[in-house]
């Protein structure tokens, strides 16, 4: 069986689907096999391509705050493994908004990568694309519907919204998530590390 550091210098070269790609492959993603909690999310903005730190830009902030977990633990990739649905980042749409992952990315990596995380515990899932890809049939009809049933997914899930600051009229119209949701998720993940 390959080891992961070996799969991950292959994710690193990886040029798939390059043609797409406004600013060129540079697949965002870190973990080590010792990792309990996987976060999926989407895709990396420019920030994050940028630096090459997942997570790094006001969502990630935000993220943290949700899981009330300082940057040094969120990424200390041995307890905190970090995997997007589309490793690179995909560039806008004619209405300047992000563009989904990219389709080829889960398919052709997250079975192999998962496979050598034998220690994880819990996914985040966050937002639409992560949901639909591993709860499948089991997600309802909106990311509203599906992370207000959050209690039904446990425990290997907790599907979140995306934490984009786009997303704050959502967060006060939904108080649950901070007053049921959060608790619950901090306490789950800071048990796991
Ligand atoms: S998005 Fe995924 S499949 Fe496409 S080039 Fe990047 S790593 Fe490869």
């Amino acid at each position: 069986m390959a080891s992961l550091a070996a799969l991950l210098r292959e994710v690193r070269a990886c040029r798939v689907c390059a043609a797409h790609l406004p600013l060129g492959p540079r697949p965002v993603l870190r973990a080590k096999a010792t990792a309990r909690v996987l976060i999926i999310g989407q895709a990396p903005g420019t920030k994050v391509h940028e630096t090459g730190i997942p997570w790094n830009d006001r969502s990630g902030d935000r993220l943290r705050e949700w899981l009330q977990l300082d940057r040094a633990t969120f990424y200390d990739e041995t307890r905190i493994a970090i995997m997007p649905m589309g490793f690179c980042y995909p560039g806008v749409d004619a209405n300047g908004g992000d563009r989904p992952p990219r389709r080829e990315c889960a398919p052709l990596w997250h079975a192999r990568i998962m496979a050598l995380l034998p220690r994880i515990e819990l996914a985040l899932l966050v937002g639409s694309y992560a949901q639909a890809r591993y709860l499948g049939d089991r997600r309802r009809a909106t990311v509203t519907d599906t992370v207000r049933a959050w209690r039904d997914f446990a425990p290997a899930y907790l599907p979140l919204p995306h934490p984009s600051w786009r997303n704050t009229g959502w967060l006060k119209r939904n108080r649950w998530f901070a007053t049921e949701l959060l608790p619950a998720l901090r306490e789950r993940v800071h048990g796991l590390l």
